[in-house]
């Protein structure tokens, strides 16, 4: 997914391997009662420790083959590289949470300009 944030084709076996992914994640999927209407479950049992995946693997699937696969990026924080889907009028948005990694850049670029006005000053002084 992450080459499809950055617009260039997935590394062959990294679709070979979402594949194999999906096919034993589908496998596991089964339509239950809800009420009155019908929702998507998880056949479950054993201990499945990848179970955790399963829905990953299929909104995976889901956005790949949608009209929303434009709108994955990549998150520009610092050391973060979580995928987000965009839904920006104009699509500028840039981290996967403003709270999170916007808040950290904010402050990192307040603490270069910080640092360099301290240097500035200090180097006229001398
Ligand atoms: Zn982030």
């Amino acid at each position: 997914m992450a080459s499809v944030a950055e617009r260039r084709p997935p590394p062959p076996r990294a679709l070979e391997d979402l594949n194999e992914a999906l096919a034993e994640t589908l496998g596991r999927t089964r339509i239950v009662r809800r009420g009155p209407s019908f929702a998507w479950d998880w056949k479950t049992g054993g201990d499945a420790l990848d179970r955790l995946l399963w829905p990953v693997i299929r909104s995976a699937a889901e956005v790949l083959t949608s009209s929303d696969v434009a709108a994955v990026r990549a998150c520009a924080g610092y050391a973060c590289g979580r995928l987000f889907l965009d839904g920006s009028r104009n699509g500028s948005r840039r981290w996967c949470d403003m709270a999170v990694c916007g808040n950290r850049a904010k402050v990192r670029r307040h603490y270069a300009r910080s640092r360099s006005r301290r240097a500035r000053s200090a180097g006229g002084k001398s």
